[in-house]
């Protein structure tokens, strides 16, 4: 395909662990399989989430692991224009509104309506006509409808939501400042021209709310694959601070290996003890996400 582009896009809270090896391994994998570029961008939005490091360490775990990135590494930190000029786009449409209710009085809503959503409780639409009296913005909101987006994804099939029933109007800007992810990642991907977008699963049913910014900024869909998350064995995603996560900054080969465990690929013992170029090497030729299809989590295993 010409002009193909993938990217990975982690968020500096914390050094790659094998969840996290397995996602930029499967967005690599899949963007070369392309004949592609692959992208790095820094998802450093949210500053209390951010630990000093992080960035230079997940960096450096790429390249002893032989994942190199095309093109300087994007921060979303030094983006704020871009986010900027969509939010002035959306809201000279009338495509937002300012919004004073709390995470808690949301909650609450959820009492009186059962509004269980695929994130939480659904926002219940309180502040579209207008801020209540007396009430400040805390965040501002883009309007859904009812209209259901579809998409087929690469691993996951055909995937359909109705936005306002089951998110509701979702927050783009918190008014205290940050960008919301779903309006960055829409804008950093078209603006670095991704065709190919290798995530895991977790961000699945956030999709469709990308797909509602594309079609109100009128930009273009990527080609969505959810891969896959780790879990532990209580089917909680993998965290830092799992042993079984670990990396063993010795061992690249092997951290790839495991990684390729991860996404089933089912690696031949004869190249658990190799190099990382010659695991990337099998992976290249071999890497098929139809291993995969359907599976939203996969057990990693301490030793795999
Ligand atoms: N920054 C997100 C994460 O670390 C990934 C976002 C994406 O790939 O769209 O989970």
């Amino acid at each position: 395909m010409a002009d193909a582009a993938g990217r990975f896009a982690p968020t500096p809270s914390g050094p790659l662990h094998l969840g996290s090896l397995a996602s930029a391994l499967a967005s690599f994998l899949d963007a070369r399989a392309h004949d592609g570029r692959w992208l790095v961008r820094i998802e450093d939005l949210d500053a209390p989430r951010m630990i000093a490091g992080a960035e230079s360490s997940i960096l450096k775990t790429l390249e002893s692991h032989g994942l190199t990135w095309d093109g300087a590494v994007l921060r979303q930190s030094e983006r704020r224009e871009h986010y900027d000029a969509a939010l002035a786009r959306l809201a000279a449409a009338g495509h937002t509104y300012a919004c004073a209710c709390s995470r808690r009085e949301i909650a609450d809503s959820a009492l009186t309506l059962p509004n269980e959503g695929v994130d939480g409780p659904v926002y219940p639409g309180t502040c579209r006509a207008g801020l209540p009296a007396g009430r400040e913005a805390h965040a501002i909101r883009v309007r859904t409808d009812l209209e259901p987006y579809s998409f087929e994804d690469v691993a996951q099939g055909v995937i359909e939501q109705a936005i306002e029933r089951e998110v509701g109007d979702f927050v783009i800007k918190r008014a205290d400042g940050p960008y919301a992810y779903q309006l960055a990642v829409v804008v950093d991907d078209a603006l670095q021209g991704v065709t190919h977008v290798v995530r895991g699963a977790d961000l699945l049913l956030s999709t469709p709310r990308q797909l509602h910014l594309q079609r109100l900024l009128g930009l273009p869909t990527p080609r969505h694959l959810h891969h896959p998350v780790a879990v532990d064995a209580n089917g909680a995603k993998l965290s830092k601070s799992a042993g079984a996560a670990t990396l063993d900054p010795a061992a690249p080969g092997r951290n790839l290996f495991r990684a390729l465990g991860v996404l089933r690929q089912g690696p031949p013992a004869a190249i658990a003890r190799s190099s990382a170029a010659e695991v990337l090497a099998w992976a290249r030729h071999a890497y098929d996400p139809a291993r995969y299809r359907g599976a939203l989590t996969v057990a990693a295993i301490e030793e795999s």
